[in-house]
């Protein structure tokens, strides 16, 4: 039989759901399902239009493929903007997803020096240091892992099942 997958490269995305729930992104490449967009999902994505005169930046390396909101350049370097809609009671997830968009782009966007993620009224600007990179790393090695395998990963806090879209896919709710 042919195993046809959705996609074979990470996606910041994919990071993001990863810090959720490991198999969110098992489920998707092997299921290849995704959550549709909800009515607030739209709102926000309405909401993050770059403004007149800007626009979104899309990239595909080796590493992968991403949409980075806004590039701008000052005189340090660059700096990637990640833009929410919304603030999160989980904002690592936000911060390893504008993280990957980095690592995936940093070969063809040179230079980058910052990241900063623009969540609601909320504005965190990170240093792109080794450390923090290093660590997003490991999570985007563990999803390549896990994009490729077919066998199912460990799940993470059982606690999300109940507000999980996926649950209707998932093998352990
Ligand atoms: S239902 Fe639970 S175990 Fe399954 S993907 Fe969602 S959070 Fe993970």
């Amino acid at each position: 039989m042919i195993h046809i997958k959705p996609f074979d490269r990470v996606s910041p995305s994919l990071v993001k759901e990863y810090y959720y729930c490991p198999v969110i992104p098992w489920i998707q490449a092997n299921l290849m399902v995704a959550e549709p967009m909800t009515d607030s999902m739209a709102l926000g994505s309405e909401a993050m239009k770059p403004p007149t005169g800007r626009g979104q930046v899309r990239i595909s390396t080796s590493r992968g493929a991403t949409i980075i909101d806004e590039v701008i350049e000052e005189k340090n370097g660059k700096i990637i903007i990640e833009k929410k809609a919304f603030k999160s009671h989980n904002f690592s997830r936000y911060v390893s997803q504008a993280i990957t968009s980095y690592v995936i782009a940093r070969e063809k966007l040179p230079g980058v020096r910052k990241v900063r993620i623009a969540a609601g009224s909320k504005i965190v600007e990170l240093e792109v240091n080794d450390q923090l990179v290093r660590d997003v790393e490991a999570s985007i090695r563990s999803v390549e892992r896990i994009i490729s395998e077919s066998s199912l990963p460990k799940p993470g806090a059982q606690g999300k099942c109940s507000s999980c879209w996926y649950r209707r896919f998932c093998p352990y709710a």
